[in-house]
């Protein structure tokens, strides 16, 4: 009965285990030959191996059917996804570069309040700086120019104080507007301090020692915008309590009566409107150009 069992159901043990205990154990015997005896059992084993197997085939067949569904449903799912990687993506943006900061320039009105400056008639030299620096002023914000002003109105304001507005502005240029009945056309002037050193730690009413190269370059840059407007400058140095205490580029303007022609007397008040107009805009064009200057690498 064991060695029976064992080659009939050697392939599904624990199912045909079962069933064989089962067959034993409903007394299928009496005086019939073994071999008559344990026919229906046989027949019986042989038909449940026999659905078994069947029934595994089929189930192993779903099994394969159910895997390779997965598989091309997978396949599918990942085919988009690839096609998406090879769709050509947008470049990624770059990253907004900072701003630069803005430039930086002081107007300096040089006089003003107590100290009325020069007087050419009726006309002070307080109120001629003012005016054109704020109409300096005006153009050069149009520019995009960060613009400070040691004043607003006719006010006082000592050497000393000009001196510590610019220096706590930090510019990159630095105007001390003057106006003169002398000569005619433009005076540019720049310290008469040695230069020296950067690195020098300088005295306080020194202090522009350290610039006067770089307050050179700004005159150079200034100059050739006045010339291209038609100006005749002339440039020179001198000693200035607010300019030598500049530790920026710093130019000392000053502007005489325009003559209409080189080497006449000259014609054109100091309070033209027009011709202060074209001295405002021959000095944004030359800060203009300081600015792209001093920005080169
Ligand atoms: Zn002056």
């Amino acid at each position: 009965m064991q060695q029976f069992k064992r080659m009939e159901c050697g392939r599904f043990r624990a199912v045909s285990q079962g069933l064989c205990i089962g067959g034993n154990a409903h007394g299928i015997s009496g005086s019939l030959a073994p071999e008559v005896r344990f026919l229906p059992v046989r027949l019986a084993i042989r038909a449940f191996c026999a659905v078994s197997a069947q029934a595994i085939r089929v189930s192993l067949s779903i099994l394969a059917i159910v895997v390779l569904s997965a598989s091309i449903a997978g396949a599918q799912q990942a085919a988009p996804e690839s096609l998406q990687t090879q769709t050509p993506q947008p470049a990624p943006k770059p990253a907004t570069p900072p701003s630069a900061p803005r430039f930086m320039v002081v107007l300096d009105a040089a006089h003003g309040g107590d100290d009325a400056g020069g007087r050419f008639g009726s006309l002070a030299e307080k109120d001629l700086t003012l005016a054109l620096s704020v109409r300096l002023r005006s153009l050069l914000a149009a520019r995009g120019f960060a613009v400070v002003t040691t004043r607003e109105s006719d006010a006082t304001v000592a050497p000393e104080r000009r001196a510590e507005i610019a220096n706590h502005a930090a510019a990159q240029a630095c105007l001390s507007l003057h106006a003169t009945q002398t000569g005619s056309g433009v005076h540019m002037f720049v310290s008469s301090l040695a230069p020296q050193d950067p690195a020098h730690i300088a005295a306080w009413k020194t202090a522009q020692s350290a610039w006067v190269t770089r307050s050179l370059a700004l005159e150079g840059a200034l100059n050739s915008a006045l010339l291209q407007a038609g100006m005749n400058v002339t440039l020179g140095r001198t000693a200035l309590p607010s300019l030598d205490s500049m530790v920026c580029p710093a130019v000392a303007f000053e502007f005489a009566p325009a003559s209409t022609e080189k080497g006449q007397k000259p014609t054109t008040a100091l309070d033209d409107p027009a011709y202060q107009a074209k001295l405002a805009e021959a000095l944004a064009a030359g800060l203009l150009a300081w600015q792209a200057e001093a920005r080169q690498p």
